[in-house]
């Protein structure tokens, strides 16, 4: 049996680990024979001295090994998920899920929930009245089989392992590590069992990385993973340095999510999801237009029946907060920067989101952008409006909101959503 002490000294001194070690290491970790102070000795460890090749994809295939792996093999089409490494505003999945299996593929898509400034998907779903985001294996493939597409929470079954590192991570300060970041996302999207499977790597102010190079890095370190595991990935990079679309906040998201699938949805919101419906498509092998999905009312339909089919009701009226307040325009000109984690952090100090994974989050709360970078704006006028379910919400989150708005005699340079391509 290998000797914990001595394989954290060996990876601290710029070693690696064998595959056997770290089949072990995986084991005797979640089995209860590693300390959560040799692990988190370790996990500094790899922070500094990172994983080659072969030794994260010995890591990834440890954390899934700990735990189940999906069937989907019932599913009558091919299967294709995408992950996003989260954002401000980012409700992508509640229009690209039902988008892509409109056009033909089916989408298990296994979300978590929102911490600190980036929202939760299931969070989102859950303010629509009756919506339930726990379902078991045979309900996921079910709801895929009537519907095309599921969003649902991952059960406890798939990579466990992850669920105790990330806890681990989070308070010994090693979350942003490639390699560790990389094993927790594909090890979960590998172990749900999809196909293909597309990420949308964020950059900017309000993402996880901040920066192209380290995005690019994250994406092709995920990229190759997906492939060492027979999972078709590919990945795009997506500009996060202002909120996507108009609507920070749960129910705010979800409101705008249904405009979109209307047709009325906000140009950078459906620039992203196109590109990330149209990646998906070419990965899953099917030969479709998402842009005339969304234009002919197929993905709003086949968004109502996922929503029903996990016991939703699609038009029942969202909560409306019953606080509300804005931030005027200093001057006129044109909003030349809105950033992303001020808007990120102000919508959860007003209640959308959660600094502990047990607390419970407002439904209604958020900010709703009035004015988008490259708008021409007047003195005076509402830029951001915050709603909230108490009105002491609004100071801290105006606070968030200092520095957080530019305005100048120029528009910015218009930018493209989509930043590049990762892929086969
Ligand atoms: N999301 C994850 O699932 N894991 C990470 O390590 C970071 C973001």
């Amino acid at each position: 049996m290998p000797d914990v002490v001595d394989l954290i000294r060996a990876k601290r001194d710029g070693g690696r680990l064998a595959d056997p070690d770290i089949d072990w290491l995986m084991t005797a970790y979640t089995g209860g024979l590693i300390a959560d102070e040799q692990m988190s000795a370790l996990l500094m460890a790899i922070f500094f001295r990172g994983l080659d090749p072969a030794e994260l994809r010995a890591w990834t295939a440890a954390m899934i090994a700990s735990g189940e792996r999906l069937d989907l093999s019932a599913v009558p089409a091919p299967t294709v998920d995408k992950h996003s490494t989260g954002g401000v505003g980012d409700k992508v999945s509640l229009i690209l899920a039902p988008l892509v299996a409109s056009c033909g593929a089916a989408v298990p898509q296994l979300s978590g929930r929102g911490l600190g400034h980036t929202g939760g998907t299931l969070d989102k779903l859950e303010s629509i009245p009756g919506w339930r985001a726990q379902l078991d294996n045979a309900e996921i493939v079910s709801v895929l089989r009537t519907a095309g597409c599921v969003i649902c929470a991952a059960g406890a079954g798939l990579a466990p392992a992850d669920r105790r590192l990330y806890a681990l991570r989070d308070v010994t300060a090693t979350v942003e590590s490639i390699p560790l970041i990389a094993s927790s996302i594909m090890s979960k999207k590998i172990a749900e069992g999809t196909g293909a499977l597309v990420l949308d790597v964020k950059v900017g102010s309000g993402a996880f990385m901040k920066k192209i190079d380290a995005a690019r890095d994250l994406a092709r370190t995920m990229v190759g993973l997906g492939a060492a595991a027979g999972v078709r990935t590919s990945a795009l990079l997506t500009r996060m340095d202002t909120p996507l679309g108009r609507a920070a906040g749960n129910a705010l998201e979800v409101e705008e999510s249904v405009a979109t699938l209307r047709g009325e949805g906000p140009e950078d919101l459906v620039e992203v999801t196109l590109a990330l419906a149209r990646e998906m498509l070419a990965l899953a092998g099917v030969e479709a237009d998402p842009a005339t999905a969304l234009a002919d009312g197929r993905a709003l339909a086949t968004y109502r029946e996922m929503i029903a089919a996990q016991g939703g009701a699609p038009d029942a009226p969202l909560p409306v907060a019953p606080c509300s307040a804005v931030v005027p325009a200093a001057e006129s000109g044109y909003l030349r920067r809105l950033d992303a984690f001020a808007v990120g952090v102000a919508a959860w100090r007003l209640g959308a989101g959660r600094a502990r994974k047990e607390d419970a989050v407002s439904a209604s709360a958020g900010v709703i952008c009035r004015a988008k970078p490259g708008d021409q704006v007047t003195a005076g006028e509402p830029l951001l409006e915050l709603r909230a379910d108490d009105e002491a919400r609004f100071g801290r989150a105006l606070e968030a909101l200092e520095g957080a708005i530019q305005i100048g005699a120029r528009p910015p340079e218009p930018q493209p959503a989509v930043l590049e391509r990762i892929g086969p």
